[in-house]
């Protein structure tokens, strides 16, 4: 038996509200069991697939707050007696946006469920949620995706190109979402041509003051474009200073990011102050920081502490 009451949880972008529209249009499509179903061959998938299977309710409204109203209107529906199968779903993406009004309707809802009613909450903040509501949904738990599958999706689905996937793969996070956000064009150029001058920066032996200039006021221009850019500049030092790391210790890593040219002949210590310093920088990225000094301020550190090193060997 199916529940009435779901819980898709986990983190961004890892497919969490394509399932739950599978999932109800596999819970309307006569031919679930048979082979036919992934053509959508049959009207009910094609409506559901469009969107206007009078059965399905979706309530996505993306980042924004979810008001009673609109919980009040979607159960009313959900008491009707369902149109064209036996059963209604009702999917409501980001269900942590509800105000707690909002929360309380659906928790009443979720306490007596119409018949034959199943309703998918999607999640991404699993704090956000009240108990009262997480406990009575069945909970499913939708991990990371693994770069190796992000990699082959990229791929396979959308054209990308091997080596791009694979490198947009690791630094994505797990997120489908945030990869082909990456795979785009422009940020992908981007964020290449940025990240190889930063670690340019950190491996000529004198620094260029012209070079350091025009690398930083990149973060200049469009602050809301770079906000997902800058994160992923440090994602990729993190990596160049993990494949420092790993070189300078003689092992082979399994996946490195950065075939660097010089490498940097570093101790592990001042690689281990130098990861510290950057994931500083990424919890102050939370208070709204001018992403031109940041970049700037830590560039001008990890080169004092290499400097610092190579001056006493
Ligand atoms: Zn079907």
């Amino acid at each position: 038996m199916i529940p009435s009451a779901l819980m898709f949880y986990g983190p961004e972008g890892v497919g969490k509200f394509l399932i739950a529209q599978r999932f109800a249009r596999a819970l309307h499509c006569k031919y679930f069991q048979e082979e036919t179903f992934g053509n959508m061959q049959c009207p009910s998938c094609r409506k559901a697939v469009v969107g206007n299977h009078p059965d399905i309710l979706i309530l996505d409204e993306g980042s924004k707050i979810i008001k009673i109203d609109e919980i009040r209107m979607l159960i009313q529906t959900l008491n009707l007696k369902a149109f064209e199968s036996e059963s209604k779903v009702l999917i409501i993406n980001n269900a942590e946006n509800m105000t707690n009004e909002a929360a309380n309707a659906i928790l009443k809802t979720l306490e007596e469920p119409p018949k034959n009613t199943h309703i998918i909450l999607i999640v991404s903040n699993l704090n956000e949620m009240l108990s009262t509501i997480k406990s009575r949904c069945v909970r499913v738990r939708l991990k990371p995706l693994q770069p190796e599958d992000i990699s082959l999706i990229l791929q396979q689905n959308h054209s990308i190109e091997a080596t791009k996937a694979s490198e947009v793969s690791l630094l994505a996070s797990g997120s489908l979402k945030t990869a082909l956000e990456l795979s785009d064009d422009t940020s992908y150029a981007e964020l290449k041509e940025i990240s190889d001058s930063v670690i340019k920066l950190l491996e000529a032996s004198e620094l260029d003051p012209e070079m350091l200039l025009s690398t930083c006021e990149v973060f200049d221009k469009r602050q809301d474009k770079e906000k997902l850019i800058f994160p992923k500049l440090l994602d990729i030092l993190y990596l160049y200073w993990r494949d420092v790391l790993v070189l300078n210790s003689g092992v082979e890593a399994k996946k490195m990011y950065v075939a660097s040219g010089r490498l940097i002949s570093i101790k592990a210590n001042s690689v281990f102050r130098i990861m510290e310093l950057i994931e500083t920088v990424r919890k102050d990225l939370v208070f709204n920081i001018n992403l031109r000094l940041a970049i700037e301020y830590l560039i001008l550190e990890m080169r004092k502490i290499i400097e610092k090193e190579q001056e006493n060997p």
